[in-house]
C-alpha cells in the first residue's frame, strides 16, 4: 500500500470538486477501496471521506423509494419499506457479504465495487492480458469462476460481483449523481457499460467530480407497493452458503392475474435481472417479454430462461453457469408463483440448504 492523504471535507460541494475517481477517490465505508489499495490495484493519492456527508435516509416519495447513498447495506435491509414490501431488495442485501461489512458499507460504494475475479485484481496484470480467443484459456490456468458468459462480446471479462445492483436493474431503479454542474439522474440499466476494446472491467457513466447521492426505485404508494415489487425474490447461488459472491443470481418480480391453479394465472408484469453472469448487472428484457401476457406455467418459465441465455458465449470451463442460470430462473419464478411472499425464516433455510 502506498501512502495516501485522507480528507474529511465539510460539505459535499467541496468533496466533489476534487474527485477524479483515480488519483482522488471517494471513500464510503472503505470495505472495497481499502482492500484494493492494500493489493496496490488502486493507488489514489487522496481519499475524500464522503460517507458522513451523504444522506442515509430511506423513504417513499411520490411513488418512488428514495435511498440516500450514505445509507449502509444493513440499514437499508432493515428499513420498514423494504422489510414490509420489497423481498427481492432485502434478500439481495442480506445475502451479501457479512454482517460486519453490511454495517460499514454504503449503498453508493456497493454500486461501484470492482470485479472480484482474482485474475483481474492482480496489479501486475495489464488490462489487455485477456485478449484473444476463449480456447486459449484452457491452457492458461486462469481461474474461470468469475468470468462473464453474457455480454462478453466473445472476450474474457470479469463478472460484476454485487447483488444489490442486480435487484436495482431488475426493478428499473435510477442513480442520482451530483457533480460540479449540478445533479442528473441515470437509469441503472444504462449506468453500467460493458467493457470495450482493451478494457477487462465494466465502466460507468460517472464523470470526474461526480458522486452518487441517491438511488430511486419506482414502487407504487408508500402503503401499498406495486404487486411486481411485493411479489419479488432474489435467488443467489454461490460456492458456500454465506460470505461468498454469486456464481449466478436472479432478481425476479411477477404480477399475476386470475384464479388457481397457479399455472393457469396470467403474467401481467415481470421483472428479471441476472447477477454473476455478465460484467454488469444484467437486465433481461428478453426474459421479461417471454413472460408478460403468458400463462404462469413451467413451460413459460423455461421459455423465458432460454430467451435470457440465448446470447450466452461461455468461455471454456464456464458452460455450467448457463445451465445453472436457466435452472435458477425457473426456480425463482416457481417460488414466486407457488409461494407468493417468502419470509426470512424460509429464505435462510433455503439459502443454507435446509429447505
Ligand atoms: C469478503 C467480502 C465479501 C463480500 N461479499 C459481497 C457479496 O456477496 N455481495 C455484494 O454485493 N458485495 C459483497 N462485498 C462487497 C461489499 O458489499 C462492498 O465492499 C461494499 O458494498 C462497498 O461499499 P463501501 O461503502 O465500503 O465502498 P468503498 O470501499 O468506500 O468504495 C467503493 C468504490 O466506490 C467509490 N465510492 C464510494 N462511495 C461513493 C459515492 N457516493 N459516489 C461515488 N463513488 C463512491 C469509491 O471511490 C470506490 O471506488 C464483499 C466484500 C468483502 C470484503
Amino acid at each position: 500500500m502506498i501512502p495516501f492523504e485522507y480528507k474529511s471535507p465539510s460539505s459535499l460541494d467541496v468533496a466533489q470538486l476534487s474527485l477524479d475517481h483515480h488519483q482522488v477517490m471517494a471513500l464510503g465505508g472503505g470495505t472495497t477501496l481499502l482492500d484494493l489499495m492494500k493489493l496496490n490495484v488502486l493507488q489514489p493519492r487522496q481519499l475524500v471521506h464522503v460517507k458522513p456527508l451523504l444522506n442515509d435516509h430511506v423513504e417513499v416519495v411520490d411513488g418512488k423509494l428514495v435511498i440516500g447513498a450514505g445509507c449502509t447495506m444493513a440499514k437499508l435491509a432493515d428499513s420498514d419499506p423494504i422489510k414490509k414490501n420489497f423481498p427481492a431488495l432485502r434478500q439481495s442485501l442480506i445475502l451479501a457479504a457479512s454482517p460486519q461489512i453490511r454495517n460499514m458499507a454504503t449503498i453508493g460504494g456497493n454500486l461501484l465495487q470492482r470485479t472480484r475475479s482474482t485474475y483481474f485484481r492482480h496489479p501486475d496484470m495489464p488490462d489487455d492480458a485477456l485478449q484473444g480467443e476463449h480456447d486459449a484459456l484452457s491452457a492458461s490456468g486462469v481461474d474461470t469462476t468469475y468470468l462473464a458468459v453474457l455480454g462478453n462480446d466473445g472476450r474474457l471479462v470479469g463478472t460484476y460481483p454485487g447483488d444489490f445492483a442486480v435487484a436495482l436493474v431488475a426493478f428499473d431503479g435510477s442513480i442520482l449523481v451530483k457533480g460540479r454542474e449540478g445533479q442528473r439522474t441515470i437509469k441503472a440499466r444504462e449506468f453500467y457499460k460493458t467493457p470495450r476494446g482493451h478494457q477487462t472491467q465494466y465502466s460507468t457513466q460517472l464523470d470526474e467530480g461526480e458522486l452518487i447521492s441517491h438511488v430511486t426505485i419506482p414502487v407504487g404508494s408508500a402503503e401499498e407497493f406495486d404487486d411486481v415489487t411485493q411479489q419479488s425474490f432474489y435467488l443467489k447461488i454461490r460456492e458456500r452458503s454465506s460470505y461468498a459472491f454469486a456464481l449466478v443470481s436472479i432478481a425476479a418480480g411477477l404480477s399475476l392475474e386470475g384464479d388457481s391453479p397457479n399455472d393457469e394465472q396470467t403474467i401481467v408484469d415481470a421483472r428479471i435481472a441476472i447477477g454473476g453472469l455478465a460484467s454488469i448487472p444484467w437486465h433481461s428484457a428478453a426474459a421479461e417479454s417471454a413472460l408478460i401476457g403468458k400463462k404462469a406455467s413451467d413451460e413459460t418459465f423455461r421459455a423465458a430462461s432460454e430467451a435470457a441465455l440465448a446470447e450466452a458465449r461461455p468461455p471454456v470451463g464456464t458452460q455450467y453457469k448457463v445451465l445453472m442460470a436457466k435452472r435458477a430462473m425457473i426456480r425463482a419464478l416457481q417460488i414466486l408463483r407457488d409461494e407468493g411472499k417468502f419470509d426470512d425464516e424460509r429464505l435462510w433455510a433455503m439459502q443454507h440448504g435446509r429447505a
